[in-house]
Formats: structure tokens, C-alpha cells, sequence
């Protein structure tokens, strides 16, 4: 059985466990930052997300949706250094502005959160899709569920759908040029390569799926 609907306490279940799977990739992300970067993205991420699963299990249990999701960015971006830091952290409060006062989490309000996180990172990062950044796989995902007329379908489909975007998204960030960044000193040494960030994007959307369908994963513990 799928879950329909996350409410706050599941919301916070669901950051834990992708947050857990990005320490999984870590080593992953690394490895594709050392291609055009300086290989740590991979850390960053985990830390940011440690520093999120830290915030969450001090926050009372009545906290909402979007104050779950401010908190999240908050702890994220004081966490972390770094461009990444900063577009992440923004990202995820500007969700939480963006579902102010929502009770549950289901296919319009999942289409809400990624086109606020695409407007967020668009304007924080100052990038635009091709750019090869986090950007493409947050585009890619929110165009496929714009273009599938989202809003009727059902919570995981939505979920399932937006994360193969990503995925691919992300995998044809490989065939482009930096043109923002350190990395865009490195020229074609990046082609052949996805993009770190984008790829990171579209593991957390897997992972969000992945604990929506999974029974066990409902009782991932704060
Ligand atoms: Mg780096």
C-alpha cells in the first residue's frame, strides 16, 4: 500500500529516510563532484541532511508542514557551507512558504512544493535549465508533472513520476557544459559526467517514492 497522504509526522519520517539514503550515495555524489569539483559534494549532502534529521528530532511533534519544511531548510543552510548549502537550504524553506498552512501532502500540494523549489533555486542559484546544475533535475521533474496533469493522479504516481524525470534530467546533464561555477573553468573535462547536484535531486525524489510504496519504511524511526 502506498501512502495517499503525508502529514507532518510523516513528513518528517520521509525527510529521515532520504536522508539516509543520501549518506548511502555519498561516496557517489563524491565521485561525480571530484569530476568537475573538488569531490565533496557527497559530504555536503550528508551533512546538511544529518543536520535536517538533527532539527527534526528536536522539534515538537505538533509542528506542521511547512514549519517542518522551513526548519528543515534552516538547518540545512546552517549546517552546511558552500553554493550548495545556500540553494538547498533555500529550497526547502521556500517550500514551506510555498505550503503554508497545508495539513497533508498529496499530488497538488507535491506539484506546488517542486514548482516553488524550481523558482527558489532558479532565482537563488541564478541558473536556468542547461545550465547543468540541481536546476535541470528540479525542472525536468516539475515539467513531466505539469505535462501530466498531475493534480488528478494519485500521491505516488505523481512521486514516480517526477523521480524518473529527475533521473533522466539528471543523466543529460552528462552532455552539458558548466556555464556557472567553478566548474565552468573546466570546459568539456565534465562532459560524460552528470551533474552532482542534479544527480542528488533526483536520489531524493527516488527516495521519497521509494518510502511513500514501502510499508516497512513507514515506520522509519525519528
Ligand atoms: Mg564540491
Amino acid at each position: 500500500m502506498a501512502l495517499q497522504a503525508i502529514d507532518a509526522r510523516r513528513l518528517s519520517q520521509m525527510l529521515v529516510f532520504v536522508a539516509g539514503e543520501i549518506a548511502r550515495r555519498e561516496a557517489e555524489l563524491n565521485a561525480l563532484d571530484a569530476a568537475a569539483g573538488d569531490g565533496d559534494h557527497g559530504i555536503t549532502m550528508r551533512i546538511g541532511f544529518e543536520a535536517i534529521r538533527e532539527r527534526l528530532g528536536q522539534l515538537d511533534p505538533a509542528t506542521p508542514v511547512d514549519a517542518i519544511l522551513r526548519e528543515s531548510g534552516n538547518a540545512f543552510l546552517g549546517g552546511t557551507g558552500g553554493a550548495i548549502g545556500v540553494v538547498m537550504g533555500k529550497m526547502l524553506m521556500a517550500g514551506g512558504k510555498a505550503l503554508q498552512g497545508v495539513q497533508e501532502i498529496r499530488a497538488p500540494e507535491f506539484l506546488l512544493l517542486l514548482n516553488s523549489w524550481e523558482t527558489s533555486v532558479s532565482a537563488t542559484g541564478k541558473v536556468k535549465p542547461g545550465d547543468r546544475t540541481i536546476l535541470d533535475a528540479i525542472h525536468g521533474a516539475a515539467s513531466a508533472l505539469t505535462a501530466s496533469d498531475a493534480t488528478k493522479k494519485d500521491l505516488d504516481v505523481v512521486v514516480d513520476l517526477s523521480a524518473a524525470a529527475a533521473q533522466e534530467a539528471a543523466r543529460s546533464t552528462a552532455d552539458m557544459l558548466c556555464r556557472v561555477g567553478r566548474a565552468s573553468r573546466l570546459g568539456t573535462r565534465v562532459l560524460g559526467h552528470p551533474d552532482p547536484g542534479a544527480t542528488s535531486f533526483a536520489i531524493m525524489l527516488r527516495a521519497m517514492h521509494d518510502w511513500i510504496t514501502s510499508p516497512t519504511a513507514l515506520d522509519t524511526q525519528l
